[in-house]
């Protein structure tokens, strides 16, 4: 590891005040302090957020759930506020990591957490995303749990966070601060697909810090699912995920949110496929038309081409468990 200068800021201002490019905020540290390691992050100097309390709260307010940057994924998934207000993020946050992990994330890391692509993390081969220029050895190459829909020639990258589907899902904006003042940047524009330049992640400016998520409440009861598919029942990341939630009414479906994990650079979601399933009965071909939809374009790269045809069954599967009551269980590992 390289030598880098280390501080903590007591307030959201003065970490804002000493942020540069090139600096990065430490919160639980679960990505960053490896790729120092890996020597993919090389920091000169590290600004710990963990004095700054006020970032932990969780609170509810006028139809608003306020999740602090800071809070932890254990924390806020056991949560009174968010298992009432938005039981699918508790859901999803359960699906990822492994208990230990899961105290020291947080909200903001989380929205911040870089791919596991295996080139990205292995300075012996080039990578766009790590040196902007080098190439893109996934395109060929090992690319079992890379991106089938929003991919580019520069960059087949997944975002591997469980706990952002379901925040994409539920249409939650991030509020940040930065030198200018205060700004909430939605779901849908908050992370980037690759484009042309995979190395930039997010929308977030280089000096702006991540300080809630706001998301509106919705009771959706036993009405919703995050169908997490993954190689071994715990401590993987998806192949493919799906998070979603409907209100049912006389039979019909009112509302409906879908957003799936594991195959794009970006929680993927898309709205014509939500209103595909708004007005009609909570039925197979609904839920087979809205898959078609979500699925448009959908492309394998070789040992990821699986992944179209199970997140084709997949969306199905969690529709009708969203429709039937019958939540997925994290917990218990059931897979109904
Ligand atoms: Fe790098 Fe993206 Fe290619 Fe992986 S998929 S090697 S992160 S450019």
């Amino acid at each position: 590891m390289r030598p880098f200068s280390f501080s903590r800021p007591e307030a959201p201002a003065l970490a804002i005040a000493a942020k540069t490019a090139q600096a990065r905020f430490l919160a639980g540290g679960t990505n960053l302090v490896d790729l120092m390691k890996y020597d993919v992050e090389r920091p000169p100097a590290l600004l710990d957020l963990g004095r700054i309390e006020a970032l932990r709260e969780i609170t509810e307010s006028g139809g608003t759930l306020r999740i602090g940057a800071l809070a932890t994924n254990a924390d806020t998934a056991a949560h009174p506020l968010v298992q009432r207000h938005a039981p699918l993020l508790a859901d999803a946050i359960l699906a990822g990591a492994t208990p230990q992990l899961r105290n020291m994330a947080t909200t903001g890391g989380n929205l911040l957490q870089r791919t596991r692509c295996h080139y990205f993390y292995d300075r012996q081969t080039p990578c766009n995303k790590r040196e902007p220029g080098t190439g893109c050895p996934a395109i060929g190459g090992v690319n079992r749990i890379h991106a089938i829909l929003g991919a580019s020639s520069s960059c087949i990258a997944t975002h591997p966070s469980d706990m952002c589907v379901a925040l994409a899902a539920l249409e939650a904006v991030v509020v940040v601060q930065g030198p200018e003042g205060e700004r909430r940047i939605p779901m849908a524009g908050f992370h980037r697909l690759p484009g042309d330049e995979p190395w930039r992640d997010t929308t977030l400016g280089e000096r702006e810090l991540i300080t809630a998520v706001e998301i509106p409440t919705w009771e959706t009861g036993g009405h919703r699912t995050y169908l997490k598919l993954r190689d071994r029942l715990s401590y993987a990341f998806a192949l493919v995920s799906v998070a979603a939630a409907v209100t049912l009414e006389g039979g019909r479906i009112t509302k409906a949110r879908v957003a799936l994990g594991g195959v794009a650079h970006k929680p993927w979601r898309v709205a014509e496929a939500e209103a595909l399933l708004e007005g009609r009965a909570p039925d197979e071909p609904a839920f087979a038309a809205a898959a078609e939809r979500l699925l448009h374009g959908a492309q394998g790269q070789g040992e990821n081409d699986f992944k179209v045809e199970l997140a084709r069954r997949a969306i199905p599967r969690a529709l009708h468990q969203a429709a039937a009551g019958t939540p997925q269980s994290h917990v218990e590992k059931a897979i109904s």
